[in-house]
């Protein structure tokens, strides 16, 4: 519809660009993929503004600032093959689906993950793939991946997603506690060797699972 074409593009110059995101693949992207869709049907008008939005199972949509922060910070490229752990709507692996060569999106419940992959093939991304499990032991089977984005913030950076990056692969992560999460970047150098930054402070659902918080808040084994 030409009224949320025109959002999105106004969303993508005001809230993106002029913040300073400037990786092309990414604006354009962003530019493609309809967020209206991504979103409770109710929520449809709020789509294109500056904010996380909820979906189902008590859980969020991301702010598409942060979106477009993340998939920046990871230098997605085309035909890289990305991993993201959190698929919940579906929205961010669609716009690392329209960069990427392919995608593996993992989700822990089984509804969202079900309702995003029938979003996928509605809307015809045909190299995004959502799988149902615990994202934090990420995708042997799949690894090694170019980029891994991690959608929710767990207490540390899972072993299990280091050692599934490639050489000279980057891993996007918020990690801490509530309310104190910091956004990390872990390259991959070599086999061995792994470099992290900190890119600030950012606000994320919590990552539940083997390598992250259990349901009641603590920190899992
Ligand atoms: N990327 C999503 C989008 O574009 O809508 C944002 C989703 S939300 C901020 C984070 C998601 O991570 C939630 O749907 C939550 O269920 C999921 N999640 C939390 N821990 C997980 C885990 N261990 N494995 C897979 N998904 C997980």
């Amino acid at each position: 519809m030409a009224r949320y074409d025109r959002l999105r593009n106004q969303m993508v110059d005001v809230q993106i660009a002029r913040r300073g995101v400037r990786d092309e693949h990414v604006l354009a992207a962003m530019r493609a993929v309809p967020r209206e869709h991504f979103v409770i049907e109710t929520m449809a008008e709020f789509a294109y503004e500056d904010s996380a939005l909820p979906i189902q199972e008590g859980q969020t949509i991301s702010q598409p600032y942060i979106v477009a922060v993340m998939i920046e910070a990871a230098q997605v490229r085309p035909g890289d093959r990305v991993l993201e752990v959190g698929a919940g709507s579906g929205y961010a692996a669609a716009v690392l689906g329209r960069i990427a060569g392919r995608v593996l999106a993992i989700e822990r419940h089984e509804a969202l993950g079900q309702l995003a992959a029938e979003r996928m093939r509605a809307l015809g991304y045909v190299n995004v793939d959502v799988r149902i499990g615990d994202g934090t032991r990420g995708l042997p089977e799949e690894a090694p991946f170019d980029a891994i984005l991690v959608a929710a913030g767990g207490p540390a950076v899972p072993h299990a997603l280091k050692e599934q990056l490639g050489i000279g692969g980057r891993l996007v992560i918020p990690v801490g506690q509530a309310g104190n999460q910091t956004l990390c970047k872990v390259t991959r150098h070599s086999a061995t060797r792994y470099e992290e930054e900190n890119l600030g402070a950012v606000t994320f659902v919590p990552l539940i699972g083997e390598q992250g918080w259990q349901e009641d808040g603590r920190r899992a084994a």
